[in-house]
């Protein structure tokens, strides 16, 4: 479903991304951990093009997204993403938050795009919320709508970057179980988190990034009971 191939990237003389390979099957759940400043954001971030690359290609569903224009919002769309700070718009309802995609991108009309939207807040706990604005849920209501929001778009692969990193920690189980019910689903998602109980839970996969490359991929099981590398051991004995 995504496939990244010896793509490589800078930032001025910091090679951020090294010659990465990574390929997400369809319904896989790949969760990325590592030191801070190994690349994962970037990493995401390049999936669905907010970064440019230096070389290497990156696939979705077979089709490498261009770099501009009305094809990459489209292609974009169907790579859902969900940051650590929410990045609703403030002011706009909930509802219209999570109308507005459909309408612009997907050319939904009016009905069906509300329907649509009330609905995937009904699926993730926020239906009674929807004519309020952003500021005025908490942080894992907000997280929730960005989710839908995302959703909406009828996504092939979501793409998560520390989801629950801004949360106060009685938020943080709300929005991990929404996740958890994706990946139940059979979504596609590549999940940057520090949350290692959802790792262990949800991943098929763990991806360990440090300075810019990937070091190390195993199942949970594997990778949290008998890291290989002596960098996972490292980042392992100072999380768990
Ligand atoms: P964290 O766990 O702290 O979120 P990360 O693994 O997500 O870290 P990235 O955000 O991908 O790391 O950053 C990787 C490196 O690239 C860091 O050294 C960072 O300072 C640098 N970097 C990220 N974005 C930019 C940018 N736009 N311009 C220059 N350098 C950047
Ligand atoms: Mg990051």
């Amino acid at each position: 479903m995504v496939v990244l191939s010896n793509v490589n990237k800078h930032f001025g003389a910091l090679h951020v991304l090294q010659d990465i390979d990574l390929s997400i099957a369809r319904g896989e759940v790949v969760v990325v951990i590592g030191p801070s400043g190994s690349g994962k954001s970037t990493l995401c971030r390049t999936i669905n093009r907010l970064e440019t690359i230096d070389s290497g290609t990156i696939t979705v569903d077979g089709k490498e997204l261009p770099s501009e224009g009305r094809e990459l919002a489209r292609l974009r769309a169907d790579v859902g993403m969900v940051f650590q700070s929410f990045n609703l718009f403030a002011h706009k309802t909930v509802l219209q938050n999570v109308m507005l995609g459909q309408l612009k991108v997907r050319k939904t009309d009016q009905a069906a795009a509300h329907a649509k939207a009330q609905a995937l807040l009904d699926r993730v706990g926020v239906g009674s919320q929807a004519e309020k604005y952003p500021a005025q849920l908490s942080g894992g209501q907000q997280q929730r709508v960005a989710i839908a929001r995302a959703l909406a778009m009828d996504p092939k692969v979501m793409l998560f970057d520390e989801p629950t990193s801004a949360l106060d920690p009685e938020m943080i189980n709300e929005v991990l179980e929404v996740m958890q019910q994706l990946a139940r689903e059979g979504m596609t998602m590549v999940v940057v988190t520090h949350e290692m109980g959802f790792a262990r839970s949800a991943a098929n996969r763990v991806v360990f990034m440090a300075d810019g490359k990937i070091v190390e991929e195993a199942t949970p099981e594997q990778f949290f009971s008998n890291p290989r590398s002596d960098r996972a051991k490292d980042f392992l004995s100072k999380i768990l």
